[in-house]
């Protein structure tokens, strides 16, 4: 068994991320102590936050230090026991990070089921970014039917889950994506009722012909121009989930934003989330888009790169919208 190997933060990112940024080392597999699990690492989940993580400007959580893992969470198989709740060949969801063997508390792993759905979907639509998707969009979005609802990075691993979702309340769905293919797959694959390509053409009028009602719950994944143009065109008493910014996390200063008097003239309500804040209620997303999921009714994706060493790459893809779909890198 092993080597293990390891992707660490070698510096700080200054604008777009770059592959020096990232240090590949060997070193041994770790023994599990009392209460722990070895575990292989088979798909290592890549997500926009991670940008965040390794600037250490103030946020909801610490930064990565230069010189350790990247923080990441994985699903893989425990190897090594010591700890009588868990037996090897278990399946488990884990936050190791980009590496190929680690070591956990037992209690830290999450067991999961993979013989109805591939591994892989516990890091992606039956993980983080569908609980993502579920909670700000029914807590905070709460849309009800006849409304129109628009979702920025519409292909991506939230923003597929939160269209059709909003679809299945009943509300007209507009996509934003990058490029032609993705806006195919967005009306066509996941059902969306429009999509706008945000690189062609003029943004405002692709989105005002897509919601000539004007737009009542806006899930904002990217920030910046886009944002500020959906803004413009909401409804009174409208309501804006802000769950990423994508489009500014390699910015160094801030956006200008221009549209904050559409949000005193209609009353927007704006509101930030983290995910984390639902920690305690997890398991009733989970169960909803389990259920959904086993009766084919949403529609997922995955992108996936493989091999650890090129985790770098992936990430930095999936930075500028070169992933389609959930990004995932295959360990094994
Ligand atoms: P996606 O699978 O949607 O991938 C990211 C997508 O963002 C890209 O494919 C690209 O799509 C789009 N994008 C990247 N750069 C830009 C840009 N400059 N302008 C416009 N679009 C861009 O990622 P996730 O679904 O994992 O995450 C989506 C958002 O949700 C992110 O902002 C993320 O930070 C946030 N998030 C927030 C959470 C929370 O708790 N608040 C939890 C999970 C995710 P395209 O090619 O269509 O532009």
């Amino acid at each position: 068994m092993g080597p293990n190997r390891q992707v660490l933060l070698a510096s700080r990112p200054q604008g777009a991320v770059s592959p020096e940024n990232f240090r590949i080392v060997e070193v041994p597999v770790p023994e599990p102590g009392e209460g722990e699990a070895l575990v292989r690492n088979e798909w290592l989940s890549l997500d926009p936050y991670m940008r965040g993580r390794m600037s250490d400007a103030k946020s909801y959580v610490a930064p990565v230090e230069v010189g350790a893992v990247m923080v990441g969470q994985t699903v893989g198989e425990v190897v090594r026991s010591r700890d009588p709740g868990l037996r090897e060949g278990d399946k488990v969801l884990t936050s190791l990070g980009w590496q190929l063997y680690g070591v956990a508390k037992a209690k830290s792993l999450t067991r999961v089921d993979a013989s109805r759905v591939p591994a892989s979907y516990y890091l992606g639509i039956l993980g983080m970014p569908g609980i993502t998707a579920w909670f700000g969009l029914f807590e905070i979005g709460k849309p009800k039917a006849g409304e129109t609802v628009v979702v920025s990075a519409a292909s991506g691993a939230v923003g597929s889950v939160v269209g059709q979702l909003a679809k299945g309340e009943g509300c007209r769905v507009v996509g934003i994506a990058g490029g032609k293919r993705k806006c195919d797959y967005v009306t066509g694959e996941l059902g969306f009722d429009a999509c706008v390509d945000y690189r062609e053409g003029k943004l405002s009028d692709a989105l005002r012909a897509a919601c000539p009602k004007g737009i009542d719950v806006d899930f904002e994944n990217v920030g910046g121009t886009i944002l500020d143009t959906v803004l413009r065109q909401m409804n009174l008493f409208s309501r804006v989930v802000v769950c990423g910014l994508i489009a500014e996390y390699d910015a160094q200063k801030p956006y200008g934003y221009t549209a904050l008097r559409s949000i005193l003239v209609n009353r927007i309500r704006m509101q930030g989330m983290i995910v984390f804040d639902w920690q305690a209620r997890y398991g009733e997303a989970l169960a909803d888009l389990a259920a959904r999921v086993s009766a084919g009714k949403l529609r997922y994706r995955e992108s996936i790169v493989e091999g650890l060493e090129n985790a770098p790459a992936g990430l930095i893809a999936l930075l500028s919208g070169g992933n389609f779909g959930k990004q995932l890198v295959k360990l094994a």
